[in-house]
């Protein structure tokens, strides 16, 4: 099967009163129509720098300065603005954690639903306004044919954040990038939310990017995980592969730090110590190397390439140790790093 989204060497800069930095770093991944990607890593790693580059919407100081992104036979680095307007919110459809492209306040939530899905969805007005309502009381809006007819100053955050999902999904886009999408909800929601993504994807072969630093929403939405780290890949494997053989030790804090309460309520969070780096002060070497507790000197100087491991080359990992261990015992590669 073809991919459907090719993300190449793709590097992303910003500029800022101190300089040039660069947020994604040769960041490559594909996906097939009908398949879902979860990007992982705390704040600052550039996942969602990664997913604005896919809607080209950097604002004014961020730049594309590399790579490129083929979505269904076009490289989106090189369309117009123009272009660009035409995919997004039809093709390409976009959830925010805070809404970026926000509600306009002076129409109500209809006027808004019904000129986006009459634009994109072939319907007359009476079927659009159905349908609205429809996608609506999907995402759990109580009262929708109500709330239809609201400003969104009356709505709630949530509610707000329902409509925009209802919004994104009432499109039935071929690629819906979701970037912390369910973070802010409670969980009732949260859970119809998952649920209804899934359903757009069986119903309509949707390739999702879901963007999350919850690892419990990737392990149920994702076929393959990527984990970034200070604007690099660091780890990518099939999500059942990184979940049973995490390698790189920022990947194994990542999962260390999911709160294990069914076996003990008292067991605290364990965090990984230390922050991401200073996009102004990228650390020389593995740029994990400050924080891993199995930094060698190498590791201070070098920076680790990302590398497939012998016996399964989907799954990729960047740490000098792997490396090591796979010369020492090129037999097993499932020792524990
Ligand atoms: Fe840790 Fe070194 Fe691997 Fe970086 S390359 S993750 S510092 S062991
Ligand atoms: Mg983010």
């Amino acid at each position: 099967e073809k991919n459907f989204l090719e993300v190449d060497k793709l590097q992303v800069a910003f500029r800022t009163d101190k300089g040039e930095v660069v947020s994604v770093d040769e960041v490559t991944f594909q996906l097939k129509q009908g398949e879902t990607i979860g990007i992982v890593g705390e704040s600052g790693c550039g996942k969602s720098v990664t997913s604005l580059s896919v809607m080209r919407l950097l604002g004014r100081t961020g730049m594309i300065k590399k790579g490129s992104i083929q979505f269904n036979g076009k490289d989106l680095t090189k369309l117009s603005e123009a272009q660009m307007r035409e995919i997004r919110g039809n093709e390409i459809s976009m959830i925010f954690q805070e809404p970026m492209t926000s509600l306009n306040p002076v129409f109500t939530i209809g006027n808004q639903m019904l000129e986006l899905i009459h634009l994109h969805m072939n319907m007359s007005k009476s079927e659009a306004r159905a349908y609205a309502i429809e996608m609506l009381k999907k995402v759990g809006i109580p009262r929708a044919e109500q709330l239809i007819d609201e400003y969104p100053h009356k709505l709630s955050g949530g509610m707000r954040q329902r409509v925009m999902i209802a919004m994104a999904l009432s499109c039935k886009p071929s690629l819906l990038i979701a970037d912390e999408p369910t973070t802010a909800l409670d969980v009732t929601i949260q859970a119809q939310i998952l649920e209804l993504m899934k359903r757009l994807r069986q119903e309509s072969n949707t390739a999702i990017m879901i963007i999350s630093h919850d690892l419990g929403v990737i392990a149920e939405m994702a076929d393959k995980v990527l984990v970034m780290y200070a604007g690099q890949v660091v780890e990518e494997a099939d999500v059942f592969t990184l979940f049973d053989e995490p390698k790189h030790p920022y990947t194994k804090g990542l999962m260390e730090s999911i709160p294990h309460l069914e076996h003990d309520s008292q067991k605290k969070l364990f965090s990984i110590p230390g922050t991401v780096p200073n996009l102004h002060m990228m650390p020389k070497g593995c740029r994990f190397h400050d924080r891993c507790p199995y930094a060698t000197e190498k590791c201070v100087t070098e920076q680790p390439p990302l590398l497939s491991i012998p016996d399964n080359h989907n799954h990729r990992v960047r740490c000098w140790l792997l490396d090591e261990q796979q010369q020492q015992t090129p037999t097993d590669s499932r020792s524990e790093v």
